[in-house]
């Protein structure tokens, strides 16, 4: 049996960042708080906790004072950086820069849209309550229109101008059919202003875990059940390899299936540690003592 853990899976730069800023900070034995999980992978947020690092709400968050807070990659909204001022609270902001690079254009597009708030309308493609979605919506002011998939698309007003942004985590290909049906519908002389906002790091890795889904017998996509990216990258995955099996840890894995494959392939998303990976590669390895480990690059 030959296992394979895919090189180009595990963290993006802007969660190596937060959680290099946050270990930096628990070094020094300051206490150090993070605004939401770090990452949306429970194992690695347990790891931090274990290193001192007290993972809060916003409700929390609102009652704190005099502390040090780290902003994870995914941003927060306005309000957020007006509490820490209000309440004497320390910043570490770790906002990934490709996200604060969009909340700046949201927030541009918003402002020069205000002086005709009937004509246009700004939407963003994501999903709701998601921790960078409240940070973009509150460049808008809470005014944006956020849209989860192409049906939401009859959400807005086809009859009003329309500037288009998309979460950094989406998937392209639903991006640009929503793209496709506004040209498409929205009413004639109206101006619709569409950006390509979807993160590179995130893009770059559907076409390479579809080739290697199609290159393995069996995989193992390894994600925190509450990643978007995570959920995206596993269904693209599938629809290569119908053998594609989301788990989070060892124990999701159903050892009677490792005896019908030969060639096992360990992935993840941008969430996904790599010493996870690994960990479930030993763990297989374990199980199976004939096996071979190899690291695809
Ligand atoms: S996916 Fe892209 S935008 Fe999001 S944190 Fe990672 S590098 Fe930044």
């Amino acid at each position: 049996m030959n296992i394979t853990v895919d090189d180009h899976s595990g963290f993006c730069f802007g969660v190596v960042n937060a959680i290099k800023k946050a270990e930096e900070e628990l070094a020094k034995g300051n206490s150090l708080y993070c605004l939401g999980d770090i990452v949306h992978n429970t194992r690695e947020v347990v790891r931090l906790s274990e290193q001192g690092l007290i993972t809060i709400n916003e409700e929390q968050y609102k009652a704190l004072h005099d502390a040090t807070v780290l902003l994870r990659a995914h941003g927060a909204p306005p309000e957020i950086y007006e509490i820490a001022k209000e309440n004497n609270i320390t910043l570490i902001d770790a906002t990934c820069p490709v996200v604060l690079r969009l909340q700046k254009r949201i927030k541009k597009s918003f402002l020069e849209s205000r002086a005709n708030p009937q004509d246009k309308q700004i939407v963003i493609y994501g999903k709701k309550g998601h921790a960078e979605v409240l940070g973009l919506m509150g460049q808008t002011e809470g005014k944006g229109i956020v849209i989860e998939k192409l049906e939401d698309v009859k959400n807005i007003d086809l009859t009003r101008s329309i500037i288009l942004y998309s979460q950094t985590t989406k998937s392209h290909e639903e991006y640009l059919r929503i793209i496709d049906y506004i040209k498409a519908n929205i009413k004639k002389g109206l101006s619709f202003d569409y950006y390509d906002t979807i993160c590179t790091q995130v893009r770059n890795r559907m076409p390479h875990i579809k080739v290697f889904g199609a290159n393995h017998d069996l995989i193992f996509f390894v994600s925190g059940k509450k990643s978007s990216n995570g959920r995206m990258l596993y269904k693209g995955c599938k629809e290569v390899n119908n053998n594609t099996y989301f788990i989070d840890s060892c124990s999701d894995i159903d050892l009677n299936i490792l005896k019908k494959f030969s060639n096992i392939g360990i992935c993840g998303a941008t969430s996904t540690p790599t010493w996870q990976m690994h960990e479930i590669a030993n763990y297989i390895k374990e199980q199976c003592p004939n096996s071979n480990t190899e690291i695809d690059k």
